[in-house]
C-alpha cells in the first residue's frame, strides 16, 4: 500500500536513499492534516510553566487552560505555583465587549492570594482576535503591584509551536538582566531548555557541582524568577533542546556577551560529551577540570554500564519509530537506540529545521523515513510498513503505537521517570525493554501490511 500522504505534504516526507536529501520543514501545517503538533500558545507554555514561584494566568477560554502542570511532569524543589492553572475564562459576553476587565480583575484578585514572585499573562487564540490590549493592562498591573506582570504573545493560530517558543523567550528577556547584586562564581553556567522533568535538572545540576561549576539558573526547569534575573552574570549558557530557547541564548551572547554550546544530556555518550564541553570551555583558568569531568564520566559509566548491556541482548535486532518535539533529541535517541542494538526505521520532530533534518538523514541508515510535523495517518502507515517493536514520543503518539500493537515509551514533557543523564539512560533502556518486551504484545496482534 502506498504511503497516504497528502498532496501538500509530499516533500515533507523523506526515505533515505531513494533520492537527494530534499525535505520542507519549517512551514505551517497543512489543513486535513491533523498535525501533531501543538498550537503557539502550548509552545510558550511548555517553556515558562516549569518557572515555579510565577502565576501563570491563561487569558482566553477555559479549554486551552487544559495545557497545565497535570499532563507535564516539571517539579519543583521548593514553590508550587505552577502547579495551578489559572484563566480568566472568556465567555460570549467578553468576546462582544473585550476582556480587558476582567484581566485585570483577575490579576488584582490572584496576586495577593498567591504572592508571586511574577506573572506571565498568555494570551490565545480568542484575545488574538478581539484584540484586547493586554501589554497595557500588564503594565498597569505590574506598576500597582510592585511585580513583572509579563505578556506573552502566543495566539494559537498566529505561526506554529515554535512561535511560542519565541514568544517564551521575549517574555523571559523581560526579566533576564536585572538583578545584579550579589557574587557569581567565574565558573558559572545556565542550562537553557531543560525542564527539571522528573527531576533531570537536579541529576544535571549535580554533575556541574562535583565538577565545581555553580549553576546560576535553569531556564526553566525548578526556575526561580530571582535566579533569572541575574543569569546575565553567568559566564557560559548551555542550550538543551535546541528548539525552544534557541533564541534566548542567542540574546543573551549579543546583549551580554555570554557565549552558548548545544548540549544533550540523553545517553552516555552525550552526556559525556556536554561535561567534556564544559571543562573544556574553563580549562585555561582551572586545568584540573577536565581531570574532574573524566573522573564523574567514568564513575557514572561503570556504574550503569553492564546493566545497559543486559538491555542489549534482549532488544538486539528491534525495530523502532521516533516522533518527538524537537530534531535534536532525536540525534541522542539514535545514539542511544545504537548503542542497545536497535535500528531506527522512522524518524521524525515537530519543530525541525532543515539544518536538523539533514544531521538526521546523514546518522540513518539506507531506507529509514524522516518526517517534518506528521499526522496519525503517515505515523501509523510506517509503523505498519517498517514492522517496528518500539514507538518513541509523547502524549499524542502513545495510543497510535497501543492500537497498532507496538511497544512505546514516553520521552515528552508527561514523563514521570527521568531519563536525562548516566542513570536516565539505564532507566531509558529498561523502560524500552519493559515496553518493547512485554508478553501484552502477544494478545494485540499487529495490523497486517
Ligand atoms: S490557543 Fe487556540 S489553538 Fe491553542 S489551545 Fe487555545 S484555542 Fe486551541
Amino acid at each position: 500500500m502506498s504511503a497516504p500522504i497528502l498532496k501538500d505534504r509530499n516533500k515533507q516526507v523523506f526515505e533515505k536513499g531513494k533520492a537527494a536529501f530534499d525535505l520542507q520543514c519549517d512551514r505551517k501545517s497543512v489543513a486535513g492534516s491533523v498535525s501533531q503538533r501543538a498550537c503557539v500558545f502550548c509552545g510558550s507554555r511548555v517553556v515558562l510553566y516549569p518557572i515555579a514561584d510565577a502565576l501563570h494566568l491563561v487569558h482566553g477560554s477555559i479549554g486551552c487552560a487544559s495545557y497545565t502542570w497535570d499532563i507535564r511532569g516539571s517539579v519543583s524543589s521548593g514553590p508550587e505555583l505552577h502547579r495551578l492553572c489559572f484563566s480568566t475564562d472568556l465567555r460570549e459576553k467578553d468576546v462582544v465587549y473585550g476582556g480587558e476587565k476582567k484581566l485585570a480583575a483577575a490579576i488584582r484578585e490572584l496576586v495577593p492570594k498567591h504572592s508571586p514572585k511574577a506573572v506571565f499573562v498568555y494570551s490565545t487564540c480568542i484575545v488574538g482576535v478581539i484584540g484586547d490590549d493586554v501589554d497595557s493592562v500588564c503594565k498597569k498591573a505590574g506598576q500597582e503591584l510592585g511585580i513583572p506582570v509579563i505578556p506573552v504573545h502566543s495566539a494559537g493560530f498566529a505561526g506554529t509551536k515554535k512561535d511560542g517558543y519565541k514568544a517564551a523567550c521575549t517574555a523571559l528577556s523581560k526579566i533576564v538582566g536585572t538583578d545584579d547584586s550579589g557574587e557569581v562564581s567565574p565558573f558559572s553556567i545556565n542550562i537553557l531548555g531543560e525542564f527539571n522533568l522528573a527531576g533531570e535538572a537536579w541529576i544535571i545540576k549535580e554533575y556541574y557541582r562535583r565538577m565545581g561549576i555553580e549553576v546560576v539558573s535553569i531556564l526553566t526547569g525548578d526556575g526561580r524568577i530571582d535566579d533569572i534575573r541575574r543569569s546575565h552574570r553567568a559566564s557560559l549558557n548551555l542550550v538543551q533542546c535546541s528548539g525552544s530557547l534557541t533564541t534566548m541564548a542567542e540574546e543573551m551572547k549579543d546583549k551580554y556577551g555570554i557565549p552558548y554550546k548545544r548540549v544533550s544530556y540523553f545517553g552516555m555518550e552525550d552526556v559525556s560529551k556536554a561535561l567534556y564541553e564544559v571543562a573544556d570551555f574553563f580549562s585555561e583558568e582551572d586545568p584540573m577540570m577536565k581531570e574532574r569531568a573524566a573522573e564523574i564520566v567514568r564513575e557514572e559509566v561503570s556504574k550503569y554500564l553492564p546493566a545497559m548491556q543486559e538491555c542489549k541482548t534482549k532488544l538486539e535486532g528491534m525495530k523502532c519509530a521516533i516522533y518527538v518535539g524537537g530534531a535534536f533529541k532525536a540525534f541522542s535517541l539514535i545514539r542511544i537506540l545504537r548503542t542497545l542494538g536497535v535500528d531506527v526505521v522512522l524518524v521524525g520532530s515537530q519543530t525541525g529545521n532543515r539544518q536538523d533534518y539533514e544531521q538526521l538523514a546523514s546518522m540513518c541508515d539506507p531506507g529509514t523515513v524522516i518526517v517534518d510535523d506528521s499526522n496519525p495517518m503517515e505515523l501509523s502507515h510506517y509503523i505498519v510498513e517498517k514492522d517496528v517493536d518500539l514507538f518513541i514520543g509523547g502524549v499524542k503518539e502513545r495510543p497510535m503505537a497501543f492500537k497498532l500493537g507496538v511497544g512505546f515509551c514516553d520521552h515528552n514533557h508527561e514523563r514521570k521517570t527521568a531519563l536525562a543523564g548516566f542513570e536516565g539512560t539505564l532507566n531509558f533502556a529498561n523502560e524500552v525493554c519493559a515496553s518493547a518486551l512485554s508478553p501484552v504484545w502477544r494478545f494485540a496482534p499487529r495490523r497486517k501490511k
